[in-house]
């Protein structure tokens, strides 16, 4: 992995500190770049009580692109009783302009959304389980191995249809049933997603109790165990540690984060609590260390903004508070 290179048109102090910074980054073993994943137009609106039109949320995925996201999670393809904000997910995929290079992901439970995603054109979907077994047992009536076997139809239509699967292990660090999920767990329900065929995989913190001591053990026990799967975190900022989060993670060597515009999206388990990190902190903090996302963070910015003004309140996100770094060096000088 590259080592880092200090950006210096941040608001890095000149001198003898900016040297300190960069020794500490260097040994910390930082990525050069991240890959950030914006998921707000599903895990952000689902949990929104206002509904946004079709045309709200294909503006919301268009603007997503042009402000520089590679992988966009459009919506999911449920049982629109189950969360009627996805219900027109197959028609906002339709409509969306695709920019060449963005992955339009879709969140899928079974192999009837499977089929509905492919009919609507899209080309890589992701399956979730809990990694908790209690969760899973009391959701669905199985254990999470149990679960992820269920989906072996969906790889086999995939693979006839030319559909790339990931898989989501939600309460993969914590879940209000157990507390703290043990690795085992997680890597037992890994080990089923690789029978199944799938190489890539997020490890959720659903409900944001993860740490980053134990987000760095985890991170570095299942890369060493699995190093050919892709990984991805998300982290939920629920108890303030995602952005702690994410530095263990990429400490441990994942460059793979999924984000919320504006920080939506909640806890199902603590109803009004904080959601995702906020695409727009994420890259705020990555560039004034030197970490490329390939995002235009005004750009996030003003579309953060925009999806407070049509959701109607004030959300999470940090930026959209307080502005950036060098909004304030600006109005100082
Ligand atoms: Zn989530």
């Amino acid at each position: 992995m590259a080592s880092i290179n200090v950006n210096t048109k941040t608001n890095v102090p000149k001198g003898r500190s900016q040297m300190i910074q960069k020794d500490w980054l260097s040994k910390l073993k930082m990525p050069a770049s991240i890959v950030i994943c914006e998921v707000g137009p599903r895990d952000g609106l689902q949990n929104e009580k206002a509904m946004l039109t079709l045309e709200q949320k294909v503006e919301l995925i268009e603007r997503s692109a042009l402000a520089g996201a590679k992988i966009i999670e459009i919506g999911s393809f449920v049982h629109p009783q189950a969360v009627p904000q996805m219900a027109d997910t197959d028609e906002v995929a339709r409509r969306i302009k695709r920019v060449e290079d963005v992955e339009y992901r879709a969140l899928v439970m079974n192999l009837r959304g499977l089929e509905r995603a492919e009919a609507a054109g899209i080309k890589k979907v992701k399956l979730t389980v809990s990694a908790s077994r209690a969760h899973s047992l009391s959701n669905l009536k199985r254990t999470p191995e149990e679960a992820v076997r269920g989906f072996a139809e969906c790889a086999e239509y995939a693979v006839t249809h030319g559909i790339t699967l990931s898989g989501a292990i939600s309460t993969s660090f914590g879940c209000p049933f157990e507390g703290r999920v043990p690795l085992e767990q997680v890597i037992s329900v890994i080990s089923s997603f690789k029978e199944i065929g799938v190489n890539e995989l997020s490890l959720s913190d659903t409900t944001g109790m993860a740490n980053p001591d134990q987000v760095y053990e985890y991170c570095l026990r299942v890369k060493e165990q699995f190093p050919n799967i892709t990984w991805n975190l998300h982290f939920h900022n629920t108890r303030g540690m995602g952005l702690a989060n994410v530095l263990a993670g990429m400490m441990a060597g994942i460059d793979r984060y999924d984000t919320c515009f504006a920080g939506l999206g909640g806890c199902p388990f603590a109803p009004g609590a904080t959601g995702n990190i906020a695409t727009e902190d994420l890259i705020h903090m990555c560039h004034e260390m030197g970490i490329e996302t390939g995002y235009d963070l005004d750009q996030v910015i003003s579309i953060g903004r925009y999806v407070q003004q049509i959701i109607g309140h004030d959300t999470a996100s940090f930026i959209l508070k307080a502005g950036k770094n060098s909004d304030i060096v600006c109005a100082q000088t």
